[in-house]
């Protein structure tokens, strides 16, 4: 059976390394100063940006529940395999139909408040409990099982999936969208090791390289597999525009007349 090393070096902007502080800000200092939910506004904007052009790279990249997660509990995480039914994505999909539901419910309750005193902290307020309710369920996951199980169903991870699925539709998002990618497939010794290093227990290899079959909606586009290769056979590619969305094994033709590569 394959290990996970679940513990390897982990690609850090500077963002990444230390937007962590963004969830204690939020989720923490929120419940005293419940304002401090509104900056989740301006966040959920550029995540939806971000997740039409790009896919769930602001997972991988921004968001600081990933920062918390790779940054901080990965130190004292259990590591171990997410378990399969993380991976549903009937569940999924019913977290995020239950999440949108209560936040749109909570808001349109705010909102009969408009105009009164306080609107804008219990305006804020709302999105803190939200804040601070994942913040707690994706603890507890990270630290029972692995520091990224909770983003296999995380609803916002989910909400980007389907933006994403909507940009490459309408056939938009190809050229700002960045893929897992392979220089010289031939170059590749099936060690493995890109497999035991994702964040998410995806598998380039054999999955990518091989079987055609890889899940490019669930990469986060973060890097630490294309970091721990040994003979830099991956890389993260911006692809050219083409309409639709292209199937893993068409992936080469697509990329073979892109000139940005980025290692
Ligand atoms: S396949 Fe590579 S880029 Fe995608 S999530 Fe895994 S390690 Fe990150
Ligand atoms: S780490 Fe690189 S060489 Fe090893 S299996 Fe993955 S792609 Fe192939």
């Amino acid at each position: 059976m394959m290990q996970i090393d679940s513990k390897a070096e982990r690609v850090f902007t500077p963002l990444k390394r230390y937007a962590w502080l963004f969830v204690f800000v939020v989720a923490v200092g929120g419940l005293w100063i419940p304002k401090l939910g509104l900056f989740m506004i301006p966040l959920m904007v550029a995540l939806m940006i971000m997740g039409f052009a790009k896919g769930k790279y602001w997972c991988g990249n921004v968001c600081p529940h990933g920062s918390f997660f790779d940054g901080i509990l990965l130190h004292i995480s259990r590591n171990k395999k997410i378990p399969a039914f993380l991976r549903s994505k009937i569940l999924a999909g019913l977290l995020f139909v239950w999440f949108m539901f209560m936040l749109v419910n909570r808001l349109v309750t705010v909102f009969y408040t408009l105009g009164e005193a306080g609107f804008l902290d219990r305006l804020g307020f709302v999105f803190v409990l939200n804040y601070l309710a994942v913040t707690v369920l994706g603890t507890v996951l990270a630290l029972g099982s692995n520091p990224r199980a909770w983003c296999t169903i995380c609803p916002m991870g989910t909400f980007q999936l389907l933006l994403y699925r909507l940009g490459s539709w309408l056939g938009v998002n190809r050229k700002s969208d960045m893929r897992l990618a392979a220089a010289n497939k031939e170059d590749c010794v099936s060690c493995r090791r890109c497999s035991r290093v994702c964040p998410m227990q995806l598998k380039p290899y054999p999955d990518y390289l091989e079987n055609k079959s890889f899940d490019f909606g669930a990469c986060i586009r973060c890097s630490t597999c294309v970091r721990h290769c040994p003979t830099g056979v991956l890389k993260l590619r911006q692809g050219k525009v083409t309409k639709g969305h292209p199937q893993p094994w068409e992936e080469e033709a697509v990329y073979s007349t892109t000139e940005e590569v980025i290692k």
